[in-house]
């Protein structure tokens, strides 16, 4: 809006007086949102957290990132979080926690942190590089992506739900009694291979190098199981299907480029996590892999008020039900931060309720 002061006989400091009391011009500070809790995240963990700090009177303020609602955006079928005795989609169940995150005044907004500095007394967050945020307390629920080995054939079954996952754990019981392949040499690749041979009739490890990464009791401990083939040496060349469903992968001999087909129904690829943390380095201490580094059995970082939960910083789990249990965790940690540093904020009971 242009105000034209034409028609005001005014100095130049009362223009600008007046303009304050129109609360026309918007001083820098006044840009600057102060919260007590904010939570970076759509995750399970992320929601769960909003939940307990929405009842706990913290006010939290989520921002989604861009992907509203988090892994499991991305998958069909949850068969294994608690409560859902018939299942349900992941894009259902994600809503249903934001629903109940909102239901108790979660601030649930777009937006993605670009930035962070944690050097000082305030903790200060950028919103999408803009938007400046200082805040008593930050949960960070970020989680983490899985690694694909990005040919065509594999995103195109990811996407379509029909047979391609990153997630043994989570995808393997919808393959008892088939065939599946799975690639990767590391412990998590050897732990999945072994859980997914008591559920399924054969396993094809696809292993790119002569030899595995993990760990040699991880190593012989598929070898020695008699329903996962080996293959070392060996690429995924394409993921084969009739438009809808998986039916085989075709592999090549990195060697020998030998190819041959592998009838499959199920392609599980454990080729490792990138935790989505970049934008915490320098501040909070990781892993080498980029894992945020809690405080045992806590959800404490090594920066007073600043929270973590889901897998951001879990290596290991990797679970829905985790990340949430988690993000509780990481709610009630922070409650009692802000009760002991600001005495008037009284620790809730509703928690607990
Ligand atoms: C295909 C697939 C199927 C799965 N199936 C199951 C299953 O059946 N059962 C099960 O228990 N688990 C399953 N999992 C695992 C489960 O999805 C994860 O363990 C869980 O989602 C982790 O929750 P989280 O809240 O930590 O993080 P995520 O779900 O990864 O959510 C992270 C959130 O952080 C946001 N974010 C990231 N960076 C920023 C930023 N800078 N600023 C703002 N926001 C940001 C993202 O937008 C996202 O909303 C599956 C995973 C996949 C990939």
């Amino acid at each position: 809006m242009i105000i034209s002061f034409d028609n005001f006989n005014v100095s130049f400091i009362p223009k600008i007086l007046l303009l304050l009391r129109l609360n026309l011009i918007v001083i820098m500070s006044d840009t600057i949102e102060k919260l007590k809790c904010l939570i970076i995240g759509s995750g399970p963990a992320g929601y769960t957290a909003a939940i307990y700090a929405a009842r706990a009177n913290m006010k939290p303020v989520l921002y989604q990132g861009t992907q509203p609602g988090g892994q499991l955006t991305t998958t069909n079928e949850v068969e294994n979080f608690p409560g859902y005795p018939d299942g349900i989609t992941g894009p259902e169940m994600m809503m249903e926690l934001q629903k109940q995150a909102e239901r108790f005044e979660t601030d649930v907004r777009d937006g993605w942190v670009t930035k962070v500095d944690f050097t000082g007394d305030v903790h200060k967050v950028w919103i999408n590089e803009t938007k400046e945020i200082h805040c008593d307390t930050i949960i960070i629920s970020t989680g983490a992506s899985a690694k694909y080995l990005g040919i065509d054939s594999e995103q195109k079954y990811l996407k379509l739900g029909g047979g391609v996952s990153a997630c043994a754990v989570c995808d393997g019981f919808f393959y008892r009694n088939q065939e599946v392949a799975i690639v990767g040499a590391g412990d998590s690749a050897c732990e999945e291979a072994h859980y997914l041979s008591k559920l399924c009739k054969k396993v094809t490890m696809l292993v790119r190098r002569d030899e595995f990464r993990a760990s040699k009791i991880m190593a012989n401990r598929v070898k020695n199981t008699a329903n996962i083939e080996i293959l070392f040496n060996t690429e995924t060349d394409e993921v084969l299907g009739d438009g809808q469903v998986v039916t085989g992968v075709r592999v090549y001999n990195n060697q020998t480029k030998e190819k041959q087909e592998i009838p499959v129904t199920g392609f599980f690829v454990a080729i490792g996590h990138k935790p989505n943390t970049d934008i915490f380095k320098g501040f909070l201490d990781l892993d080498e892999t980029g894992y945020i580094i809690n405080v045992p059995g806590t959800s404490r970082t090594n920066v007073e008020g600043v929270f973590v939960s889901g897998d951001a910083a879990d290596h290991v789990y990797r679970q829905a039900i985790t990340a949430a249990g988690t993000g509780c965790m990481a709610a009630l940690d922070a409650e009692r931060y802000l009760a002991g540093k600001d005495e008037t904020f009284e620790v809730s009971t509703s928690s607990y309720n």
